[in-house]
This record gives structure tokens, sequence and C-alpha cells, in this order.
């Protein structure tokens, strides 16, 4: 049998034993760091399918591991299973825990059958929608040792499907992304009897607000400045004491991202000065962007091709959210947003996810055995780096 039979093989057997169980996740969305069901879920059907699997992986409660092979490269799945407040798996990530599943399973298959030197990982991944649990993977040394990680995201494919005719692309450029923390303190007062004797924390998160409203049209169109008010007050009859708001900031490229976060920084402190509140304002996760691998692009686009699912192998605009390969076909549905909610849960997605995770096997096995295609890997992500 050839690899790609071998995959198609060891994913069949996947499908019959496992897949149905994997719907609890996406039945049970659980936020960042709380994806114990996921967590569980994975775990257990690693475990059925013969696997030894590290639970709770380096010191983070939601994260696993499991390895196999020996020798050669080593090549990581990242599963991703986190949701989003109040509209579940707005963000399909309960379907990337099952692409990355399928090709950690269905590459093991044909190591096993061939004897093809090469180690492979599915590593559990959570908190990507907050704090960044890829961070923490990161720095407690998880991917120590990785010649590649491999992942997709789902996208609504009619996203590609207007512009471009295809449904979806194997490499997007994501931009970079700062996360900042304001923090107000002022003073609290009666706001009727005595407001002079108070300072204003919800004007300051306002005048910072405002001040962020001014600086938007000077800004690129590539660039995005977006908020949540975290702490608010919650009576009409005190001065606020003390409020919170978080931002995040995104630009295509890091260096032009540190410029925007320094604007923004100033539009916050004006909003303390205006009001005289103290502002502790706080660093909280910043994400680069993603560098587009040419040759891995490639690799996935051709076995996407042989799935006959036509997709870009490069999106040439910067897209403000998730990467790669979406789902329904519907019209009006848009990530982060009950629509894309229903359409992560539906057969159509979990379909095409067992094909994502075939083509992603199939990358990894290319890398795994044909040295020259790791190299041109290798030295795209060079080239990319250094630009
Ligand atoms: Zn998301
Ligand atoms: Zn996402």
């Amino acid at each position: 049998m050839t690899a790609t039979e071998e995959i198609k093989a060891g994913i069949d057997v996947f499908v019959e034993k496992s897949s149905r169980r994997l719907e609890e996740i996406w039945e049970n969305p659980e936020l960042a760091y709380e994806e114990h069901i996921a967590h569980d879920t994975m775990c257990a059907v690693l475990e059925e399918n013969g696997f030894e699997v590290t639970r709770h992986a380096h010191g983070l409660d939601t994260s696993f591991e499991a390895s196999f092979g020996s020798g050669g490269r080593l090549m990581i799945f990242c599963a991703e299973y986190d949701a989003l407040p109040d509209i579940g798996h707005a963000c399909g990530h309960n379907l990337i825990g099952v692409a990355s599943l399928t090709a950690f399973l269905a590459l093991a298959s044909v190591l096993k059958v061939t004897g093809q030197p090469g180690r492979i990982r599915i590593l559990g991944t959570p908190a990507e929608e907050h704090g960044g649990g890829k961070l923490d993977l990161l720095k407690a040394g998880a991917f120590e040792g990785a010649d590649a990680a491999l992942m997709s995201h789902p996208m609504p494919s009619h996203y590609y499907h207007d512009t471009h005719g295809v449904v979806g692309a194997a490499g997007a450029r994501l931009v970079a992304k700062q996360s900042k923390l304001a923090e107000y303190r002022g003073r609290t007062a009666h706001s009727a009897a005595n407001p002079w004797d108070g300072i204003n924390a919800l004007d300051a998160v306002v005048a910072g607000y405002n001040n962020v409203s001014l600086l938007r049209q000077q800004m690129n169109p590539t660039q995005r400045l977006h908020c949540a008010i975290i702490d608010a007050p919650k009576r009409t009859n005190i001065i606020a004491g003390q409020t919170s708001i978080a931002w995040q900031c995104r630009s295509p490229k890091m260096n032009d991202l540190q410029s925007l976060t320094e604007r923004l920084c100033a539009c916050l402190h004006a909003g303390a000065l205006a009001t005289g509140c103290e502002l502790n304002l706080k660093d909280e996760t910043a994400y680069s962007d993603l560098l587009i691998n040419d040759t891995l692009c490639g690799l996935y686009q051709s076995h996407m091709t042989g799935y006959s699912q036509n997709i870009l192998k490069v999106d040439p605009e910067y897209i403000q959210a998730s990467s790669d390969f979406g789902d329904s076909r519907k019209k009006g549905v848009v990530t982060h947003h009950w629509s894309f909610t229903e359409a992560a849960g539906s057969d159509v997605a979990f379909q095409i996810c067992l094909t994502v995770g075939k083509c992603l096997a199939l990358c990894a096995w290319e890398l795994l055995s044909d040295d020259s295609k790791y190299e041109a890997a290798v030295t795209d992500w060079k080239i990319a780096r250094s630009e």
C-alpha cells in the first residue's frame, strides 16, 4: 500500500472507533485553561487507540501529549479545543482538535506499517482564545527538538469562495497582536451630593476610548484596535473609583505593532491625565505574526487537491482572525458568531476535518520521508524569518 492508502486505512479505523465521542467537545464548550471535558475526551480516544498519553502535560492542567515512532525527524500536531464565552465553539477549535487527532492516528498507522524512521507527537494546546496556551507550552519546552509543528484552522468557506472560487487556503497571513489591560483608579464620592470630591474612573475609560476612536481614522486599514470594558461601575449614585478596560492591537508585522501600541498607550494615558486618575497599564499576551512557508503550503495544497478540495496556496490578503480551511458553504457564517458555532458542530464540518487531518498527515509524512522537501521547507522558514 502507498502512504496515501495507509493513511486512509488508518483513518477508517479511527472513524469507526472513536469519532462520535469527539462530538462531546462541541456539545460541551469550555473556556481557556478549563477544557477538562475536551482534555479527557481526546486522551480517552488516544488511549482507546492504544497510545500512552501524558495527561496534564507540561504543567498545564488541560494539556496532554502522546508520541509514536523512533529516530528521524520530529513532527508535532497541535490540537486546540477551547471555546468562547456565551457563543460556544464559534471559532471551531473542536474541529482543530479532530483534524490534528486524525493526522496523528493516521500517520502513526503508516509509521507502524512502513517502519520509516521518524517521530510524531500530538500536543494538546489549550487556551488559544485567551491567554496563549502555546506560549506557555513553548516556555515549558514542549516544542523542543521539533522539526515542524502542523495545525489547521477552520474558516467559513464562502470567505474564500466569494473572492477566489476556492474553499480555503493552505497559508494564511495572520497579524501580530498585543494585549493591554488599563486599570484606572480614582476616588469615590456621592454622584449627586458631592461629585466634586470624586475622581471619576469611568470618565477615564470613556476618555481613553474616545481618544482611540479619533486615532482609528489615522491608522492603516490593515491595523485594528478593539476593547472590552472589564470592570465598570454598577451603581449610578457613586462616582466610580475603579475601572478597567482590556485592549488588543493588531498589525501585520511586529514592528508596526509596536508603534501602534505606543499610540494606544498615549490615548489611555491621556484619559488618566484628563480625569486625574491613576493608570496602571499592564502588558498581556503578545502573538507574533505568522510566517508563510511556501514549501509546506504547496504540499498541503497538492494533497487537498488530491481529495478534490481546491484551495489557495497562500491567501494574498492579511486576515484579522484565524487561519486555514472552512466548513459550511452557507453565506452569512462568520467566526466568533453563533452561525459558526452551528457550522462547527455539523457533520459536513466533521467530514471535512477528517480530510484536513489526512492532508496534514500526508504533509508530515513527506517531511519525515523526503529529505529534499524537508530541506526546502527549512530554507523557506529561514528566508521568511530574515524578511
Ligand atoms: Zn477565535
Ligand atoms: Zn480560532
